[in-house]
């Protein structure tokens, strides 16, 4: 079998927060899988088939891929930022779990992105700079009460918290629940920072408090992180303030 295919993070936006591996393996396919929108970002090439494919319906796009792999072709698979990341990864090896034994002899490889919370953190300081957990607000794929549960635990872990997926038009109230769940567990004061559109041209960074962080307009676009108790914000003249968790903790 000669096929193959890559799983390829595209990272948050900017062409130079791709990796150069992934660069390398985008150039290298001959026919290119993805979402559409991720599609758009990667510069046509020669030679180079596209097949684009709607948000929902990742397990189906996986399938095609590995199907096209498995008749020969050289394909990629996009994902914005990781695509081990609530991303296409992990669609694909489901696929591959519940597909044809020949799927599992398939040449398949992952190429890591920056995720959309270490960009985001990046622009802000070190607000993961101690332990963290990320955590999608999608209840498409489970259900609601499951996420205020992880939410409550690692909150009362004492976790910083990135959010991806935090509302959309078809959930609009999911966010304003989370953040209602964590004032139960951590300080007003506790930093929340939001970055929309992080590393494109329309980015937005901004930073909230817990207790007025229902304010601050988020989208699909958005990911959000919440600080822990022992998140800080540093004032400074003239700049955005820093935002950063200290590499300790007291309270064995
Ligand atoms: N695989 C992607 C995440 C896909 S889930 C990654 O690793 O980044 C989609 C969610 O990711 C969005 O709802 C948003 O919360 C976040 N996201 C993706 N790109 C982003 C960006 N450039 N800026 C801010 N958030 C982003």
């Amino acid at each position: 079998m000669t096929g193959r295919l890559a799983v390829i993070g595209l990272g948050p936006g900017a062409p130079g927060l791709i990796t150069p591996d992934a660069a390398a393996a985008l150039a290298a396919a001959e026919a290119l899988y993805g979402y559409g929108p991720y599609l758009d970002r990667v510069p046509p090439r020669a030679g180079q088939s596209r097949h684009p494919s709607d948000n929902r319906v990742e397990i189906d796009r996986a399938r095609a891929a590995l199907s096209a792999a498995a008749a020969g072709a050289s394909v990629a698979m996009v994902s914005g930022g990781d695509p081990g990341v609530f991303a296409m990864a992990a669609a694909v090896c489901e696929a591959v779990e519940h597909g044809p034994p020949e799927w599992r002899a398939l040449d398949l490889s992952v190429q890591p992105g920056i995720t959309a919370m270490l960009a985001l953190a990046a622009r802000a300081g070190a607000p993961l700079g101690h332990d963290f957990c990320a955590m999608s607000l999608s209840d498409n794929l489970k259900p609601w009460p499951l996420v205020e549960r992880r939410l409550a635990a690692a909150a009362g872990a004492g976790f910083a918290i990135a959010l991806y997926n935090p509302i959309s038009s078809a959930r609009p109230w999911q966010l304003g629940a989370a953040f209602a769940i964590l004032r139960n567990h951590l300080p007003a004061e506790t930093p929340v920072l939001f970055g929309r559109a992080v590393a494109r041209a329309a980015e937005r960074v901004t930073v909230a408090r817990l207790d007025g962080a229902e304010a601050v307009p988020a989208d699909m676009a958005t990911c959000v992180i919440v600080g822990s108790a022992e998140t800080r914000v540093v004032e400074r003249p003239g700049l955005p303030p820093l935002v950063y968790s200290p590499r300790s903790a007291g309270g064995a």
